[in-house]
C-alpha cells in the first residue's frame, strides 16, 4: 500500500497516518522525491484495507502496491531515481562509463588505467580489491592493500571509485574506501549481505545473479532499501545459458523492463557477459543504444599479463574508440 497525502498535508497528518500504520503492525516508510510525501506501508502480513486510510486528514489517495518489491517499484515512486556520486549523476539522461581493469593488480597498473580512462571521457574507475575467483589458487586481491591504491586514483584523477565488498568481515573496510559498492553476481541473494548494505551510507551497484529472473533480482534490491539505503544501481551483467561461444548471455531486454518495473537506475557490463574482447564493444554499443543508465566496462594496459579476465578486458586505445562511439549513440537518442 502506498499512501500519497495532500501537498497541503500537515507535518501532524503525517506523523498522524504514520501512527495507524503502526497501529496496524506495518511500517511506514517516506518516500522521498516529488512535490509531496509519500508514506509505503511494508511488512503487512495480509491486505490491507484503503478505507483504513482515506478517511484521515491531508490523505489523498491509499494505492494498493501490486507488485511483490514495494520500494523499488515504480508504482511507489513514478520519478526515475538520481545517484550522485561526487560529481557524477546517475540516472540524469546521461549515460555514465565506469570502467577500469577487473582487479587491482599495483599501483602503477591501476593508475596507468585510470589515466586513460580519465583522457578517453571515463566517468568513474572501477577495479577489484577483494575477488571472488572460482578457484581458491586463482589471484584473489590485494584486499586492503588494493583499496589504498584506489583511494589514491580518486585523488588523482577525480574518478569516483567502485569496489566489490565479498563479504560482511571486509564490509567497513570497503564501505570506508569506495564511493560505490558493488555487490557481484555469486552474491546477489547473500541476504545478511545485502541487509548489511541496507545499512551502508554508501551507494550500492547491485550486480544480477547469473541464473536469477528479474523478480529476483528486485527483490535483492528491495532488501537494501527496506534496511534503509535508497541508493541502489542495478546491473545486467548476462545471464547463464546453454551456450558456449560467450561466457554468459547477455539479456539487454532486462533494461526497458527493469525501467518499466523500477525507478532504481540501471547499467549494463558487457565484459563479464560476454567474456572475449571482441565481443565486448558491439554489446556495449547496443547497451547505450537500448538506453542504459550506464556501462561498466574492463580496460587493462596489458591484457595478456591480467591477473584475471584478461581475455575480455579491452586496450587502452579501443576503450577510447568505445567512448566516442558511446557518446555519438547518445546524441542520436536525444534527437527528437
Ligand atoms: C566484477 O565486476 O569484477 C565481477 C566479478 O563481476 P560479476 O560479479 O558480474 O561476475
Ligand atoms: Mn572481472
Amino acid at each position: 500500500m502506498l499512501i500519497v497525502m495532500r501537498q497541503d498535508a500537515s507535518p501532524e497528518q503525517i506523523e498522524e497516518v504514520v501512527r495507524v500504520v503502526e497501529s496496524k503492525g506495518c511500517q511506514a516508510r517516506s518516500i522521498p522525491g516529488g512535490d509531496r510525501v509519500s508514506i509505503a506501508v511494508l511488512y503487512n502480513k495480509g491486505a490491507l484495507e484503503e478505507a483504513w486510510f482515506m478517511d484521515l486528514p491531508g490523505v489523498k489517495q491509499a494505492i494498493a502496491v501490486t507488485r511483490p518489491y514495494k520500494l523499488v517499484s515504480r508504482e511507489t515512486k513514478p520519478e526515475g531515481t538520481q545517484i550522485r556520486v561526487g560529481n557524477v549523476t546517475i540516472g540524469n539522461g546521461r549515460l555514465v562509463i565506469m570502467a577500469g581493469p577487473c582487479a587491482v593488480e599495483s599501483e602503477t597498473q591501476a593508475m596507468t588505467i585510470a589515466e586513460n580512462v580519465k583522457k578517453s571521457g571515463g566517468d568513474m574507475f572501477r577495479g577489484g580489491a577483494f575477488k571472488p575467483r572460482t578457484s581458491p589458487y586463482s589471484f584473489q586481491g590485494l584486499g586492503e592493500a588494493g583499496l589504498k591504491i584506489l583511494a589514491k586514483v580518486r585523488e588523482s584523477f577525480d574518478l569516483p571509485v567502485v569496489t566489490e565488498v565479498m563479504d560482511l568481515s571486509c564490509f567497513d573496510m570497503v564501505e570506508a574506501y569506495a564511493d560505490i559498492i558493488q555487490i557481484g553476481t555469486r552474491n546477489m541473494q547473500n541476504f545478511s549481505l545485502l541487509r548489511r548494505a541496507g545499512e551502508a551510507k554508501k551507494p550500492i551497484l547491485l550486480k544480477r545473479g547469473m541464473s536469477a529472473t528479474i523478480d529476483e533480482w528486485l527483490m535483492a534490491a528491495e532488501y537494501i532499501m527496506a534496511g534503509g539505503n535508497p541508493e541502489v544501481i542495478l546491473c545486467e551483467r548476462g545471464v547463464r545459458t546453454f551456450v558456449r561461444h560467450s561466457r554468459n548471455t547477455l539479456d539487454l531486454s532486462a533494461v526497458p523492463v527493469v525501467q518499466r518495473e523500477s525507478h532504481l537506475p540501471i547499467m549494463v557490463d558487457p565484459s563479464h557477459a560476454a567474456g572475449f574482447r571482441d565481443q565486448v564493444m558491439p554489446l556495449a554499443r547496443a547497451s547505450a543504444a537500448a538506453n542504459a543508465h550506464g556501462i561498466m566496462i574492463e580496460v587493462h594496459n596489458e591484457p595478456e599479463k591480467a591477473q584475471s579476465d584478461g581475455a575480455q578486458s579491452l586496450y587502452p586505445n579501443q576503450f577510447e574508440t568505445l567512448c566516442r562511439q558511446i557518446r555519438a549513440i547518445e546524441g542520436i537518442l536525444k534527437e527528437k
